[in-house]
């Protein structure tokens, strides 16, 4: 039996290489070598995850693996900046954890709307246009574009619903979502039938509406890997309440008392928390019910546990508007569905300081390159705090500092790394 519903997939992802920046000088007749004009290359296009409602596996990650965005342009004479390039978006369903392949901690939790750069784009260099001063008229350097940020990351589908459906196979969990909200869930009178999880939302009325989810049947034994069960727990994992459906018809000789113990049974042995969570207990099918003492039964079994139990038939839309109604009002009670926070601490980047530095002083600003330090400048976010001390101390512990003393750097003076200027200050 192939389970065609994906809910994990491990991908690559690369944003854009910014542009290289241009080496060119401006020509005129009669002027024998213009000011340097090469302009920056352009930056690289970011990766950027977006919720897409449309989707609602994560299927399309199984044979595309991976993802890059476009590269900045390089820059060209006559001050021409390179265009930046494109973004690339990548869809997602709503609820998609995604984590770091490597030590599976969570980066992102895509349950909103707002879109989430993954890998930003490397920055263009600078063209040499930037580099003329007075002292130095004819620089022959520009800046190559900085790489992207690359990333190994994994999603895994853990849907966003207030209410998940669970209950064996054809006891009616698709057309008790149809029947309650504008769902169009495949009905059928054969097992296995849902292979994607359904979503629909149930308006109560005008303040109060929900999310209820149809996840795929969990089978016997599906705690231990038989069958498709297992992976479609993970979709309940979220719900605020579970509405645990029963057949009581005994029309497929099911014994209704049985079957709910089963599946609790397998949702204690993937996660007793998930196993002590709310449930409402439907008994459907009692349209069609021919022995009145298994529904006795099974309410017998489930009171006395604490489980509310309401009779209804999904199919002739009898007792779906009270259930409904008592669905709202328990979730009035309950917390708010969980948003996992971000676990990921980015590993700083590696650097290997024994390459040399260059120090320049032009004008009393001091100009640093090198290559270590051009690849540090590209992976330190500015705009964090704690990112910027670990820029200072790497610079300590690397001698930048003692570098710039031993040529004469004075308090006061310009420093400048890749354009980020400061005043030195011992
Ligand atoms: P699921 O596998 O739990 O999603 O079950 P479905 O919603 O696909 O229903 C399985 C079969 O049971 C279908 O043939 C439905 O028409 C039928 N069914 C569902 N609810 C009722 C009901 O209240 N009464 C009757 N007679 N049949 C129902
Ligand atoms: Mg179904």
């Amino acid at each position: 039996m192939a389970a065609a519903f994906i809910d994990t997939a491990r991908i690559s992802v690369r944003a854009g290489k910014g542009g290289n920046g241009a080496v060119a000088f401006h020509r005129e007749k009669y002027v024998a070598a213009g000011g340097p004009d090469g302009g920056d290359g352009g930056a690289g296009g970011d990766v950027v995850l977006q919720v897409d409602d449309n989707m609602s596996t994560l299927m399309d990650f199984r044979y595309k693996r991976k993802y890059v965005a476009e590269n900045g342009a390089d820059g060209q004479g006559s001050r021409r900046n390179g265009r930046g390039g494109k973004a690339l978006v990548i869809r997602v369903p709503r609820g998609t954890l995604v984590r770091d392949a490597e030590s599976n901690e969570i980066i992102k939790d895509m349950s909103d709307g707002e879109p989430f750069v993954l890998c930003r784009g490397g920055r263009g260099g600078w063209g040499n246009a930037h580099f003329a001063t007075p002292t130095r008229q004819v620089p022959r350097f520009a800046k190559a574009g900085l790489d992207g940020e690359a990333h190994d990351v994994v999603l895994e589908l853990k849907l966003l619903a207030d209410v998940g459906l669970i209950g064996f196979p054809n006891v009616g969990k698709s057309t008790l979502l149809s029947v309650v909200s504008k769902a169009q869930p495949k009905i059928a009178n054969y097992h296995f039938t849902t292979l994607f999880p359904n979503l629909g939302v149930v308006y109560v009325n005008e303040e109060t509406s929900f999310v209820l989810a149809d996840i795929p049947g969990i089978i016997e034994g599906a705690s231990e890997g038989a069958g498709l069960g297992h992976d479609f727990l993970r979709h309940v994992d979220r719900c605020r309440l579970l509405v645990h459906v029963v057949d009581v018809s005994g029309s497929e000789g099911r014994d209704p008392v049985a079957d709910f113990d089963a599946i609790n049974a397998e949702l204690a042995q993937w996660s007793p928390e998930l196993a002590g969570r709310a449930q409402i207990v439907v008994a459907n099918k009692l349209d069609i019910m021919a022995d009145e003492s298994l529904l006795d039964a099974l309410r017998a079994h489930v009171e006395p546990l604490g489980y509310p139990l309401f009779a209804l038939s999904a199919a002739s839309h009898t007792g779906t508007r009270e259930l409904v109604q008592a669905i709202a009002e328990q979730l009035a009670e309950l917390p708010p569905v969980t948003v996992y926070e971000a676990t990921y601490v980015p590993k700083p980047p590696v650097i290997e300081a024994d390459e040399p530095l260059d120090i320049v002083c032009e004008d009393g600003t001091w100009y640093v390159t090198g290559r270590w330090l051009e690849r540090l400048m590209g992976n330190v976010n500015f705009s964090d705090y704690e990112s910027r001390m670990f820029f200072d101390k790497t610079l300590r512990d690397n001698g930048v500092f003692a570098q710039l003393e031993e040529q004469g750097v004075r308090d006061g003076d310009t420093v400048d790394l890749y354009g980020l200027q400061f005043e030195y200050q011992r």
